[in-house]
């Protein structure tokens, strides 16, 4: 029996199998093995090779490491007749039984200025300590493919959106409808003789006003991997910038590296109307037409490679090859002087026979977006192939004071929802008095970013509130006031009665009132 297996039978926990692991550790091995690599999982790479150092190689990675290895002949040594006759030497030496220490030492070292790396060498510095593991789970259950009676109806996926996103009906009907066809148009596969195109969608609507928001609520509620990309990031293959093809690479990895599911996912763009052609340009145009024109085959429906677990590609990343022919593509942008050509085109229109004297009315038309037509986007910039291949075109309103008070308390996760639920954790009651949701609601209007302003400004004032509530456990209630709000005032606070239970939330009506 040699050392080693002495010692396994000393100590059966710590020995190593076969992969180099303990046992213990292999029985409590919940996490997939990722190729130190390629950094794909176990579960899309096969099984792995576990080297020192809880270090684990794919197969693929290894055969191309070996590949690489053994075809790299370093100026010619590999044909160098003294070379041979060196390493032929050294062999005759041992056949004839010297001892290898005595020759290793010298210049029959190996390969002169060639140091072949030692994984054993590299620390656990080298070991990605932060990365998505998917956990494994005990069966996995293939996903079924989309069926088609499982797709929701378009009004089913109109109610849920209402619960989230408020407003904006008309984009909510458009979107459903588009995204319903879409999905039937997948699950059915090409149709025999009816092909049915795809439905592409453009939206147009001020920021803020809940575009992204609306494509992050679809894909959660379809299940769908979703990738959100921003158009000012892309350049034509080659320039310093995203490729465009970097956008369907993000898909990928949102769905797990499964390439079935990525082909079935959505992907938006964000400020595509970043992209619109330059006027009066010289020079080419990497950043905005030609993203343009390198995006239509995206668009219709092509067979891309990408690079799998990496953003650019390069020799060791392996490549997967997506469709994109069954991906939704949602554009979004907004698209800043669109009103004025549309206001241009309406007033042209008007100014000719008896409509002449309406000319002015469509200065003050505020919805005027909702007019756009694919003449007023091409005037914008956007190339018409590229309109072509976008066929849903919707648009969103700009946020009034109504709509912005009932962003604050309706959604499902409104932003009033979730400070009183943080306070509720610390048993005191959160109120806003309805003149102190307006006051927000003007000042976010003020701001000109949409929805997004709500936000920063109840972080403002809540700080205090924050601060000051946990510190006193006699307080049960505090109503916020317009006059805190603006500044003037500050709220109003109910301290608990002492026959009060902490936590009794029902018993707070019959509060004595203290305002400070
Ligand atoms: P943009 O139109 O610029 O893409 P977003 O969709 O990112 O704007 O909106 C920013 C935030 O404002 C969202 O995260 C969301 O919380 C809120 N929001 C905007 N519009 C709405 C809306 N119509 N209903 C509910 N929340 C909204």
């Amino acid at each position: 029996m040699d050392d080693r297996d002495e010692r396994d039978q000393k100590d059966p926990e710590n020995s190593l199998n076969h992969t180099g692991e303990t046992k213990e550790t292999e029985e409590k091995k919940e996490y997939e093995d990722v190729c130190f690599i390629c950094r794909r999982p176990e579960s899309k790479a096969g099984k792995m090779f576990h080297l020192p150092n809880r270090i684990c190689i794919c197969d693929d990675c290894m055969h191309k490491t070996m590949d690489a290895v053994s075809q790299y002949d370093y100026q010619g040594m590999l044909n160098n007749p003294a070379l041979y006759r060196m390493l032929n030497s050294r062999f005759d030496s041992r056949e004839k039984g010297d001892s290898p220490e005595e020759k290793d030492s010298g210049e029959n070292k190996g390969f002169p200025n060639i140091s072949f790396i030692n994984l054993a060498d590299l620390t656990n510095d080298g070991i990605p300590k932060k990365q998505k593991i998917r956990k494994k789970t005990g069966e996995q259950k293939a996903k079924p493919l989309l069926d088609l009676k499982s797709i929701p109806a378009p009004h089913k996926i109109k109610e849920q959106l209402d619960q989230y996103v408020i407003g904006q009906e008309y984009a909510k009907k458009v979107i459903s409808v588009a995204v319903y066809n879409h999905y039937k148009r997948v699950a059915t596969g090409t149709m025999d003789e009816i092909e049915i195109e795809k439905s592409n969608i453009l939206m147009i609507g001020p920021t803020g006003c809940g575009k992204t928001y609306l494509v992050k609520t679809l894909a959660r509620l379809l299940d769908v991997p979703l990738a959100i990309a921003d158009a000012t990031s892309l350049t034509e293959a080659g320039y310093i910038g995203d490729d465009i093809e970097s956008v369907v690479s993000k898909l990928l990895a949102a769905a797990d590296n499964d390439v079935e599911k990525a082909e079935q996912g959505i992907i938006f763009i964000d400020e595509i109307d970043k992209i619109a052609k330059k006027k009066n340009t010289t020079s080419r145009d990497v950043s905005g037409e030609s993203v343009q024109q390198g995006m239509l085959k995206l668009l219709e429906g092509a067979e891309v490679e990408v690079p799998v677990g990496a953003n650019s590609k390069n020799a060791m990343v392996p490549l997967a090859t997506v469709n994109t022919r069954n991906i939704l593509f949602i554009c979004g942008g907004a698209f800043p002087d669109l009103e004025e050509i549309i206001r241009q085109r309406l007033r042209k229109q008007t100014s000719i026979g008896f409509n002449a004297e309406l000319r002015d009315k469509w200065d003050k038309e505020k919805n005027i977006l909702s007019k756009v037509t694919v003449e007023d986007l091409r005037n914008f910039g956007m190339i018409p192939e590229f309109i072509g291949r976008l066929p849903v075109i919707c648009t969103l309103e700009g946020l009034n004071r109504d709509m912005m008070v009932r962003i604050l308390k309706e959604p499902r996760n409104a932003i009033l929802k979730q400070y009183q639920k943080l306070l509720e954790l610390d048993e005191v009651k959160l109120d806003f008095e309805d003149g102190a949701l307006e006051a927000i609601a003007e000042k976010a209007m003020k701001k000109d970013t949409g929805a997004r302003a709500l936000r920063s400004i109840i972080e403002e004032f809540m700080l205090d509130i924050m601060y000051e509530i946990p510190k006193d456990d006699n307080i049960g209630r505090v109503t916020i006031t317009r006059a805190y709000v603006e500044g003037t005032g500050g709220p109003v606070i109910d301290i608990r009665s002492n026959g009060y239970a902490l936590g009794d939330m029902e018993k707070l009506n019959a509060i004595e009132k203290k305002g400070i």
